[in-house]
């Protein structure tokens, strides 16, 4: 069960189940709370959309007061809807990573806010309670049709020696299957996994579907052995919701990106 929390100025959703483990921070973030304006309004975490880079690193900032994590322990990378991993095995700095291509970042080192920006696709965050290990994965359409919440499963198993009953998971806040509109091309990377009768249901128009994305990462975490019950997910539309989050498929290309990250406390 996720719970908006307010953290002044700004609005993060948490995991209850997460929050219960003191070592470790976690947030996925509304759009309120930053400096931005226009539709980047306002805690724009991305300086790739058009956003005055004074004004991001201004959201930057608030978030690291916010959160009392120091900006260069906060950890993101350039996502690129593929299924590449990065491992962290040191603290480097503040966007440092910026102009690499990954889509999930995994460490079991402390002091690494490790973050996926999102405006529509699904950020995934997995914690494994017996290991200390942590997973930040981003998951639209593409990254789901590659299995990559499943893979951030193994990939933890292999580095980490997580066994997925060990596992914790969070899908924050995505577009929702009432806004997800998808065609035939998207339809056919999708069902090659089966199971499409469930999370792809006809839509209002010939030769489309509307994709529910949180339920297809639910289903694939749950196929590599994370027990359903310690699988929880936002239950927001992030397309419905203009007044929490920003929505690509809503607000088009000029429109700004949320932060969701976890991070292992030092010392705990
Ligand atoms: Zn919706």
């Amino acid at each position: 069960m996720l719970k908006l929390v307010r953290k002044n100025p700004i609005t993060v959703l948490q995991s209850e189940e997460l929050s219960q483990f003191p070592s470790i921070l976690h947030g996925f973030c509304t759009r309120i709370g930053g400096v931005s304006g226009g539709p980047y309004a306002t805690l724009n975490v991305s300086p790739r959309e058009g956003d005055p880079p004074e004004q991001v690193r201004m959201n930057w900032q608030r978030l690291a007061a916010a959160f009392e994590i120091p900006c260069e322990q906060f950890f993101v990378v350039n996502q690129v809807h593929g299924e590449s991993f990065l491992v962290v095995e040191d603290a480097t700095s503040c966007h440092s990573l910026e102009d690499r291509q990954y889509d999930a970042i995994v460490t079991d080192r402390p002091g690494v806010a490790i973050g996926i920006k999102t405006a529509d696709c699904a950020p995934v965050i997995l914690f494994d309670r017996r290991r200390q290990a942590i997973a930040a994965v981003h998951a639209g359409w593409r990254g789901t049709a590659l299995a990559i919440a499943a893979k951030a499963v193994r990939v933890m198993g292999e580095r980490f020696s997580s066994r997925p009953e060990d596992l914790l998971a969070v899908i924050g806040p995505s577009i929702g299957a009432c806004c997800y509109e998808v065609d035939e091309p998207v339809f056919e990377a999708l069902a090659r996994h089966g199971s499409e009768d469930r999370v792809l249901k006809p839509g209002l128009r010939k030769g489309r579907w509307m994709f529910d994305l949180p339920l297809a990462n639910r289903m694939q975490l749950e196929r590599e052995g994370v027990p359903p019950g310690q699988i929880s997910a936002a239950g927001l539309c992030t397309c419905c919701r203009r007044d929490l989050f920003f929505s690509h498929r809503r607000d088009g290309a000029k429109t700004g990106r949320h932060l969701n990250f976890i991070l292992l406390l030092q010392g705990k």
